[in-house]
């Protein structure tokens, strides 16, 4: 059996989804406080995993662990509550993986481990987060590696550069549309416009897992997973205006040196040369992911 924590938010939805058409047997752990997608074919189990690890699963196999608050901005105001969310979450998700004899773990990391370091970002890069969410993802990373030395876990953290599409449950592309819906006369964007990121479309972020998963047989490892181009807040401004066939004019809240929010890594573009080097490749570019979530959002091409 697959266990996905957070399988009812935005990237566990879709491998949820993927995993059932692939026909395996898939359990989500969620406590929807976020999200409320539900596969009817999963067997869902309403739980808040920051309350302990006194779950009873059987059978455990695989376990994807998504469940966090995958908000940067926010992790920077709300701290406790992105402590519980994204640190207490998987001490308990991996306490129960101790429990159920699981033999993998593959934890949602993410690039705001690095910070703000040397572009394009290699997994050996230095840990230095800027933001609480970071700082989490960092502690996070840290708990699988030990529960796999100490465990005989199999453990891989997944470090994703901005996944976005279809569900998607923040982020840029989801903030402009949603302003632009209210008034298409301007946009207000927080930052420069020139942060520069890595974006991917939540197809191959589900690809990417779904291949480890099947690949690494090793005892622990991270892996980044991003694209091979970047583009800049302002690009993703255009492309969404034009998919919209509108021309507002910007306004910037520019009082951060150029980032959006506290905590905010300006530019990010992983080297993500270890798993393309191992067979998985990202089939969008950033521009072409931009694009196609945007139309997700818009028409629902990809709900
Ligand atoms: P999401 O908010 O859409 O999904 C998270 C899910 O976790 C939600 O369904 C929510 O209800 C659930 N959840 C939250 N707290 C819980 C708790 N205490 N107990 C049980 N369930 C709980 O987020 P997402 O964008 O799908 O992100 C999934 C994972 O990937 C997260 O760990 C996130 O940090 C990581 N990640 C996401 C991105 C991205 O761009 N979306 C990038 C890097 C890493």
């Amino acid at each position: 059996m697959i266990l996905i924590t957070g399988g009812a938010g935005y990237i566990g939805s879709h491998l949820t989804d993927a995993l059932i058409e692939d026909g395996y047997d898939v359990t989500v752990i969620d406590d929807l406080s976020s999200g409320n997608y539900i596969n009817e074919k999963a067997k869902l189990i309403k739980f808040d995993l920051r309350d302990g690890s006194q779950l009873k699963v059987d059978d455990v196999d695989v376990i994807f662990h998504l469940a966090a608050n995958p908000d940067v901005r926010t992790s920077m105001i709300d701290s406790i509550d992105h402590f519980e969310r994204d640190v207490k979450v998987t001490f308990n998700l991996l306490e129960i993986a101790r429990k159920t004899d699981a033999k993998k773990v593959i934890f949602a990391s993410s690039s705001t481990v690095y910070g703000e370091g040397r572009i394009p970002t290699p997994e050996w890069s230095e840990i230095k987060p800027i933001s609480n969410y970071g700082l989490f993802k960092v502690l996070g990373e840290d708990m699988l590696k030990y529960y796999s030395r100490n465990y005989s876990i199999k453990g891989i953290s997944v470090r994703f550069a901005n996944v976005t599409g279809g569900r998607v449950s923040h982020g840029v592309v989801k903030d402009f549309i949603e302003k632009l819906k209210r008034d298409s006369s301007k946009l207000e964007i927080l930052g420069n416009g020139r942060q520069r990121k890595s974006y991917i479309y939540i197809e191959d972020a589900v690809k990417s897992l779904t291949f480890l998963a099947d690949y690494y047989n090793g005892n622990y490892e991270e892996f980044n997973v991003g694209n091979e181009d970047w583009i800049t807040v302002n690009e993703i401004a255009e492309i969404i205006e034009k998919e919209m066939g509108i021309k507002p004019i910007h306004v910037y809240k520019d009082e951060l040196e150029g980032r959006g929010w506290m905590g905010d890594v300006r530019f990010m573009l992983l080297d993500c040369m270890k798993i393309i080097s191992l067979g998985w490749r990202p089939k969008f570019t950033s521009k072409e992911t931009v694009r196609l979530a945007a139309r997700d959002l818009l028409y629902g091409y990809r709900k």
